[in-house]
């Protein structure tokens, strides 16, 4: 990291600087392992754990379900797992690059799926729904956010990303968890904490014991998880669900605990994290108050929230988080909408509103 980016994450560190390589573990706790499997895309891994309850192991999150996934799967668990059975599986949130292979574990090795109500509830859901085309919902979703037309000609035309493509079907059954339960992994005991607005009821768990926790994608290093609006729930509001837990979490953090995230490297410093992540969406909702003084679609959005040129490979993520700030500004009632042609929802500051986000 060089002396700019060091200011940046100051109070933030990095105890393992290398990942582990594909199909090894690296120990960075008695009995817990930490692994890492691939993601075809621009975030190009998925952080997963393994604890060890003595006869068997506790796996946190599986990666997508491809053919190479489970092979490297298979190596690790003839490996750094050293053949003993995976009882249990604990999936942090609904995310098919963290439950991807739930179903397979079930079905294949009997293992126990541990998650969340909402967590398992939408995964089962999402891999049932299977669409060859967009549906009429989404499309008027896209209209909504003011997708440019010849994106949104593009798109409606395609088969969409389905999500049984990466995730196998999984079977009825699973065990909850939920706020303020505790569970035994990996010889310590944890309180599970409830994180939302990346994913709905997503799952961390703070040890007792020592002083690790298991963060997810709700409590990650350098990278601030997408926030996104779907059309499954246009109207909803995940920033302002991210936020208070941001805030709501922070009352568990301490400098010297140490996190094991989904994705990047695990990392002390949670209590400056926090405060990072709730600021920069802050800093992000001024600078976009000070943009909607002309109205202004979620797609034309861009500029302010993300400072930088959108790829077509980033677009979906960018344009349902774009939709989430204009969402949680519209919701809080600092910005009022109307209806532009094609349907498209233009965004303006209220008149009697001095412009100040708080
Ligand atoms: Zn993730």
């Amino acid at each position: 990291m060089n002396v700019q980016g060091r200011k940046i994450a100051a109070g933030i560190r990095y105890p393992f600087e290398t990942p582990p390589a594909e199909g090894e573990a690296i120990t960075v706790a008695p009995g817990v392992l930490w692994m890492r499997l691939p993601l075809p895309m621009k975030l190009d891994h998925v952080n997963v754990y393994a604890f060890d309850d003595g006869e068997s192991w506790t796996i946190v999150d599986t990666g997508f379900d491809t053919k190479r996934t489970r092979e490297i799967w298979r190596d690790l668990m003839a490996g750094p797992l050293e053949d003993k059975p995976v009882a249990r599986l604990l999936v942090t949130h609904h995310h098919p690059d963290h439950v991807g292979l739930a179903g397979w574990f079930q079905t294949e090795f009997g293992t126990e799926l541990i998650t969340t109500r909402t967590a398992w509830l939408s995964a089962r859901m999402l891999t049932l729904d299977n669409q060859e085309l967009p549906t009429e919902e989404n499309l008027t979703f896209w209209r909504q956010a003011g997708m440019e037309a010849a994106t949104y000609t593009k798109r409606s035309q395609e088969r969409p990303f389905n999500f049984a493509d990466i995730v196998t079907p999984m079977p009825v059954g699973y065990t909850r968890i939920q706020e303020g339960d505790t569970l035994e992994i990996g010889g310590r005991m944890w309180d599970v904490r409830i994180g939302n607005g990346h994913a709905p009821e997503h799952a961390c768990l703070f040890s007792r014991d020592d002083e690790l926790v298991i963060g997810g994608d709700q409590l990650l290093p350098s990278i601030s998880p997408n926030i996104g609006v779907y059309a499954t729930e246009p109207m909803a509001d995940p920033l302002g669900e991210w936020l208070e837990a941001c805030e709501r979490l922070s009352a568990y953090a301490r400098a010297d605990q140490f996190i094991l995230g989904g994705h990047k490297l695990p990392y002390t410093g949670l209590p400056t994290r926090l405060k990072q992540l709730i600021k920069n969406h802050h800093s992000g909702l001024e600078r976009l108050l000070e943009f909607l003084e002309t109205p202004k679609t979620a797609h034309e959005c861009f500029p302010p929230l993300y400072k930088r040129t959108i790829g077509e490979g980033e677009y979906g993520l960018a344009l349902v988080e774009a939709i989430a700030h204009v969402n949680h500004l519209y919701l809080a009632g600092k910005v009022t909408r109307s209806a532009r042609e094609n349907d498209a929802w233009e965004y303006c500051v209220k008149e009697n509103f001095d412009g100040r986000e708080n």
